[in-house]
């Protein structure tokens, strides 16, 4: 099959996840390889000159790129229908590299405060380090975006569904602020997953991932992708990332090449299981809030139908009694295990109040919506029917 991009989008995305992107050695193999490998030997020095000067295409170092890298982000941009994609360490040095890469002092950033608290972290007190400025906002609330734009905005910044709220953004609406600013938005795109939400198609000029998450699926590796149209990568992503280095292992690049063959087969699982978990957790008495963008009476449920395919594989609730009655859920379930992470196979379970969103200030993590009865539950494929069965023993204990 051709590596085009063209060629791609012939084909159905599923078609892609499996196809796009593969490049066969001189031994034909079936599976993608893995090439393990710091450097590339060069035929001559005057290949290696033009290797330098890019007028010879090829590998040269595993900082730049690398075989397999280069496989998971050819196959990612043919899914995500983006001209070009970058690889990185982890999603955070992609969160990093798509924002900072774009700005100097002087500059402002405008961001949704429900936010990964890394990513608030980035904007809030990294940015400000380096004289640029940043402004967080009620990122449901169009007027505060327009109000919080200034002459030297360049980015704008947002999560939907944001974490652990699953609090959910006009993406198309703020994308079109942006324009008129001048400025490009970025989209974190892990809580929609890309099968279900295509921030480039409503006008985003970059999407960012934790491959850690959904992507790799299954808790072995971290990793993160950026994607964007050349010029994006060209002018704000390749040198940054060339220059300062969270490379992508090739190994984990090879792990997550691996694992998007399967991505559609586990979303659509998990969220059908999330969906049904969901609605059960509903008619339960302990509960004194819930939040499932698959749901009716989710609060951006308008804009969820527009923007969104699927729902997602999480769900946030709320129990009566805050942090104790919290904490007594988490050691009472026994398939569902208390972890941080989420988009895993393995359904998990956490308490943001005390973990992800635990340096925050009580007000913060309330204006946040983070409150101490919250609990994150990532729905992993296990039969629906066993995890409701746990929550049920759990939710009687406390
Ligand atoms: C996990 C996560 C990140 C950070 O990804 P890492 O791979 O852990 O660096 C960023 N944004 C969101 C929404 C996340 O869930």
């Amino acid at each position: 099959m051709s590596n085009s991009p063209e060629a791609a989008r012939a084909l159905h995305p599923e078609t892609r996840l499996v196809h796009a992107g593969t490049m066969r050695s001189q031994f034909g193999e079936t599976s993608e390889a893995l090439f393990l490998t710091q450097g590339h030997v060069y035929d001559s020095a005057e290949q290696c000159e033009a290797r330098f000067l890019n007028k010879d295409p090829g590998f040269q170092y595993a900082r730049f790129s690398n075989p397999t890298v280069a496989m998971l982000e050819q196959r990612m941009a043919a899914f995500e229908g983006s001209e070009a994609c970058r690889a990185t360490a982890t999603g955070m040095a992609a969160v990093t590299a798509a924002v900072m890469g774009q700005v100097q002092a002087g500059d402002h950033v405008v961001a949704a405060r429900a936010l990964f608290g890394s990513c608030r972290y980035v904007v809030e007190e990294h940015l400000p380090r380096y004289g640029v400025d940043s402004t967080l906002v009620d990122g449901t609330d169009l007027a505060a975006w327009r109000a919080a734009i200034r002459p030297n905005t360049k980015v704008l910044f947002l999560e939907s569904p944001s974490n652990p709220t699953l609090e959910v953004i006009d993406i198309a609406a703020v994308a079109a602020l942006a324009k008129e600013a001048g400025a490009t938005l970025v989209v974190d795109n892990v809580f929609a997953t890309p099968l279900f939400q295509r921030p480039l198609e409503l006008g985003a000029d970059c999407v960012v991932y934790s491959a850690t998450k959904h992507i790799d699926g299954q808790g072995r590796c971290l990793g993160g992708l950026i994607l964007a149209s050349e010029a994006f990568i060209t002018t704000h992503v390749q040198t940054f990332l060339r220059q300062t280095g969270p490379a992508l292992s090739p190994f984990n690049a090879w792990v997550m090449l691996k694992a998007l063959e399967t991505l559609p087969l586990r979303i659509e699982r998990q969220a059908r299981s999330a969906a049904q978990v969901a609605d059960w957790l509903a008619g339960q008495s302990q509960l004194t809030r819930l939040i499932f963008p698959g749901r009716a009476d989710h609060p951006q449920a308008a804009i969820i139908a527009r923007q969104m395919s699927g729902p997602s594989t999480l769900i946030a609730f709320e129990v009566a009694g805050g942090k104790e009655a919290a904490f007594r859920l988490l050691n009472a379930v026994k398939l569902i295990r208390i972890s941080n992470n989420l988009g895993d196979a393995k359904s998990l379970i956490v308490h943001p109040a005390t973990t992800t969103h635990q340096r925050f200030a009580a007000e913060i993590r309330a204006a946040m919506g983070v409150t101490e009865g919250m609990i994150r539950l990532s729905i992993g494929l296990e039969h629906p029917d066993d995890l409701i069965a746990d929550l049920a023993q759990a939710l009687a204990a406390i």
